[in-house]
């Protein structure tokens, strides 16, 4: 089959690789002159299978009100006259409703599960290298209720499939020496063995490349502007590209991965999706041999903060902002980010070199993505990953695929 798949960032381009890998002729259509230059650019790095818990769950509520009209909040709401910020804020709060969050965390670990699992097989095959480090990840935490509440979830995770060990002070440090002074401020951590990191943005480029080896056709610079309807079906997609203007593509299937983007062009066929950005940032610093980096993927559980060691870089990244489609670089919410990182990192790398970046999670109000076909017979979606679209991004590219080559993916996920 013909297929078309709009956008290459994590998403859009494992879907392509597995796409092609079944068999199917595949074109990716991309605005950027590149691939993984949006939300995939500079993210935290952490394949988090461990983080299945979405930020909807019962504890957010107390915490937001906590942080309200901080303007270094980790979590920050600006309100915008956007009724589709309102709506999406009012789902929000609805998917935080213990039942809901705990239905919400165990499909989204399924997925990741799967996920993992699908990008070590292409690790094997393929060699890729992407700065990956396969250390676990350490998440830790400040406050001693919360860690204890924590241990709790990680109780049930581990019944469900993902192994976490709780951890004193004593044992984190163990495992990231670079702890060591921020050691007395902590209440203890929570280790996941099986997690990994890596540089998602490198992924996406050595895997686009192995993609246009393997004959998928890349149309970058092309902007997507409408979805043309005939019949219950896609009939084209209508790009836009500098040289020759608009025109008319046209496939057997369409799969819709433009992160963020994908609501408003949904919305022009006439399918609402629950999808709105989520902006997060990130700090990434040099790291010399004069500097004391940790190397372990951490989780900085008071802040929000994820931690990745990327081969010579140190990558910080974290918070959120409900602020629509605004991308601009907020200098007080990275310096912010920045300080946190030297008060548990006194030597965690180059400060006066370090570059911030913003990118927009898709995000779906309980942070489980969109993946399956729509009311049109031949248009996919694979959108609305989150927080953790890096993480999901080759069990999504792999279940697309079955989907489109109308067989049952393998894992057990409420696919649209
Ligand atoms: C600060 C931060 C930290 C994060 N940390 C992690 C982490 O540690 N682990 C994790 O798993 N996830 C993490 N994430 C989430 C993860 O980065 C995203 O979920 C993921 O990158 C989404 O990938 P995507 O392919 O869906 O979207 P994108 O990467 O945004 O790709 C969509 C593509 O569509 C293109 N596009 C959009 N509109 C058009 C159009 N009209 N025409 C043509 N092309 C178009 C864009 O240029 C882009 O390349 C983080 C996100 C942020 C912001």
């Amino acid at each position: 089959m013909k297929v078309i798949i709009l956008g290459a960032g994590v998403v859009g381009v494992t879907s392509a690789w597995y796409l092609r890998e079944a068999g199917h002729e595949v074109t990716v259509v991309e605005r950027q002159p590149g691939p993984g230059l949006e939300t995939s650019f500079a993210n935290g790095g952490q394949i988090s299978v461990s983080h299945a818990e979405p930020w909807s769950n019962p504890a957010a509520l107390l915490q937001i009100l906590k942080w309200l009209g901080r303007q270094d909040a980790p979590l920050l709401f600006r309100p915008r006259a956007d009724l589709a910020q309102w709506l999406w804020g009012a789902r929000f709060l609805f998917e935080c409703l213990p039942r809901r969050a705990r239905a919400n965390a165990r499909q989204i670990l399924s997925l990741a599960l799967y996920s993992a699992g699908e990008l070590r097989s292409l690790r094997q095959k393929t060699a890729i290298a992407y700065d990956e480090l396969t250390r676990g990840i350490l998440s830790f935490y400040a406050d001693q209720r919360e860690f204890e509440r924590a241990a709790v979830l990680a109780d049930s995770m581990r019944a469900w499939g993902c192994a976490r060990d709780i951890k004193s002070v004593a044992e984190c440090v163990a495992i990231e020496p670079a702890l060591r002074e921020a050691g007395p401020r902590l209440a203890g951590g929570i280790f996941a063995p099986g997690d990994e990191s890596g540089d998602a943005h490198v992924f996406t480029q050595k895997l686009a490349a192995l993609c246009a080896e393997r004959g998928v056709d890349f149309r970058f610079l092309h902007s997507v502007r409408r979805l043309h309807a005939a019949g219950g079906r896609i009939a084209g997609v209508e790009v836009g590209e500098p040289q020759r203007g608009a025109q008319v593509l046209s496939a057997d299937c369409y799969v819709v991965a433009l992160g963020s983007y994908s609501a408003p062009l949904l919305r022009g066929a006439g399918i609402p999706i629950p999808v709105y950005p989520v902006k997060g940032y990130s700090v990434t610093l040099l790291v010399g041999p004069q500097h004391d980096a940790p190397s372990v993927s951490l989780t900085d559980e008071a802040h929000r903060l994820v931690v990745s060691r990327l081969g010579q870089r140190l990558r910080i990244a974290g918070t959120a902002e409900l602020a629509g489609y605004d991308n601009e670089i907020n200098r007080l919410r990275c310096e912010a980010i920045m300080q946190r990182a030297f008060e548990l990192f006194p030597r965690a790398g180059d400060r006066d070199r370090a570059e911030f970046w913003a990118g927009l999670r898709p995000a779906t109000p309980g942070n489980v993505p969109l993946i399956g076909r729509t009311r049109y017979s031949n248009l996919f979606l694979n959108t609305g990953h989150g927080t953790l679209g890096w993480t999901l991004a080759c069990g999504s590219g792999r279940a697309i695929t079955d989907l489109v080559s109308g067989s049952r993916p393998e894992v057990d996920f409420g696919f649209l």
